[in-house]
């Protein structure tokens, strides 16, 4: 037999049984990278929905943007919170006039521009990266909060390329999140990184059945 499954699932089914959401009766994992992909688990079953169409929450409409989707839509997640979104923007800030040393850490070619160049260039307080991450940590601030107003997991996990910067995305978007959700004094899920790195979609496809 011969199974098949979309990469996020798969990596949401891995993380659900051996990392960062396991022993978790509701978990969602982020799984940021080129795009953004997605993973419900419900009872340590991946959640498909009623047509096998479910979980796409990268394509949760969030927002307008200058952009549209690759899908067609305007305001997908995945234009906001994806390394492909972090790039851009920063590129468009620059394309505006802001000087910014991401171009010198490009070495000079605004194409050279990848997420991790922006990711340290925060670190360096630089303020075209520093406008980039805010905006892409207020959007997945806002598409987390509205995944708690619905589903109420235990915890949401956020894995793929982009993750790798959790010291800057880990430290306070839980206060991000709160300003967001309905029930602000109330406790909520744990804002985890997955811990399978890129492994993640292999383990998970091997327990596919
Ligand atoms: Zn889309």
């Amino acid at each position: 037999s011969v199974y098949a499954e979309n990469d996020a699932t798969v990596a949401a089914i891995a993380e659900a049984k051996f990392g960062s959401m396991k022993d978790k009766d509701v978990a969602v994992m982020y799984t940021l990278g080129t795009g953004v992909g997605g993973g419900i688990i419900i009872n340590e079953r991946p959640f498909t929905g009623t047509h096998g169409m479910a979980s796409e929450i990268g394509h949760s409409i969030i927002g307008e943007n200058y952009y549209n989707c690759n899908c067609g839509a305007n305001g997908c997640l995945e234009t906001f919170c994806s390394a492909t979104a972090i790039i851009k923007y920063a590129q468009k800030l620059m394309q505006e006039g802001n000087k910014s040393i991401i171009l010198d850490m490009a070495d000079g070619n605004i194409e050279n521009i990848n997420a991790k160049i922006v990711f340290d260039a925060f670190r360096e307080n630089d303020a075209v990266a520093v406008e980039t991450i805010n905006r892409f940590k207020n959007y997945l601030a806002k598409a987390m909060a509205s995944m708690i107003n619905t589903l109420d997991p235990d915890v949401i996990s956020i894995g793929g390329g982009v993750s790798r910067a959790s010291d800057v995305i880990l430290h306070d978007i839980k206060d991000l999140v709160r300003e967001n959700v309905l029930y602000k004094n109330e406790e909520f899920a744990d804002i985890v990184c997955a811990n399978l790195g890129a492994d993640a979609g292999i383990i998970g496809a091997a327990f596919l059945q």
